[in-house]
């Protein structure tokens, strides 16, 4: 099953066609072996996720949408959208080391028995779902526990988000953009908008209401063990667009689920020359976005406070637990 869709690969919303077995590469460079960039416990998520003992998070390398302001430029870097490269491109091109579904599991299972992670925390799998559902599965026949959170950009398909039905506990996509000629500005899809609402109607349906409990050894904290928590990464000079997606997002799940409003851009060398990307957010650029998601209703949200927009707060691709 696998096989056949990676021979002409169509998981993602790029539908590139790539013919992954073969060495071909798509949009978002990965091979036909998941390539993990770090696997390790990650304290930088919503307090729901991370809790006090931290989140399991396995960073996968590649990406299917490439934001130009991408701060994991380094294990992302998307290829031209149309483009699909040549036979011979090594996996040594992407950071991280190859994983066979077996040692992906096992990586799931160390997280959770030797780290103590609340969840495993899967980032930017969408190009890998087939392996990752099979390896899900196979730590769940082996002892896997902790819930899993599918961690997104949020372009997605209907279709592979049901190969993880019932595998996934909890949906963390972002809603980035509304507008389709922001989107293809910054990603290249002018179609995010409509596949990013598609997909959010799929995780709804999947996981309902949230559900949330204790953290192991820290039981006044509580952590999310079941829903959708949507985030929306506040752009610089972009207060309107982020606004929208609130109302959006407001008026059509109300409290079925969480809202995560995030100021920590970090300008990369890549949007240096941009006018409004190459700037952080303001102080009252955030305030304007949080008052307004305050002023319309929604109660079920999560706010950032402080300093946030640091590269420190970056890790490392090193490979850091992959083995
Ligand atoms: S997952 Fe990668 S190869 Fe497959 S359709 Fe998307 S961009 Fe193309």
């Amino acid at each position: 099953m696998t096989e056949e869709l990676m021979n002409n690969c169509r998981i993602c919303p790029r539908e590139c066609g790539a013919d992954r077995l073969s060495g071909n590469r798509g949009v978002c460079r990965a091979p036909a072996e998941v390539m993990v960039a770090r696997a390790a416990l990650h304290a930088w998520e919503e307090p729901v996720i991370s809790g006090k003992n931290g989140s399991g998070a396995v960073f996968f390398s590649g990406c299917s949408l490439g934001c130009i302001y991408c701060q994991n430029y380094e294990i992302s870097a998307a290829a031209e959208p149309g483009r699909t490269q040549r036979a011979g491109m090594q996996s040594a091109e992407l950071p991280g080391k190859a994983v066979s579904v077996r040692q992906l599991a096992d990586i799931f299972l160390r997280l959770q028995d030797t780290e103590k992670a609340n969840n495993i925390n899967l980032v930017t799998a969408t190009h890998y779902v087939p392996q990752t559902a099979e390896a899900i599965r196979l730590a769940k026949e082996n002892g896997l526990r902790i819930p899993v959170v599918y961690n997104t950009s949020g372009y997605e398909k209907v279709s592979s988000l049901r190969m993880l039905e019932g595998l996934v506990d909890v949906y963390l996509p972002d809603f980035k953009y509304i507008t389709p000629s922001l989107a293809q500005k910054c990603s290249r899809a002018s179609d995010y908008p409509d596949r990013a609402e598609e997909a959010l109607r799929e995780m709804v349906r999947q996981r309902g209401e949230p559900v949330f409990g204790p953290e192991p050894g820290n039981e006044e904290n509580r952590l999310i063990l079941s829903g959708v928590i949507v985030r929306n990464l506040l752009l610089p000079g972009h207060v309107e667009e982020s606004k929208k997606i609130v109302r959006y997002l407001h008026e059509t799940y109300g409290n079925r689920i969480y809202i995560s409003l995030m100021n920590q851009y970090t300008p990369m060398e890549a949007v240096r020359d941009d006018p409004l990307l190459s700037r952080k957010v303001t102080k009252r650029e955030y305030e304007r976005l949080v008052t307004y998601a305050l002023e319309i209703g929604v109660e079920n949200g999560f706010i950032q406070e402080g300093e946030t927009a640091e590269e420190s707060f970056i890790p490392a691709w090193n490979g850091e637990g992959v083995r």
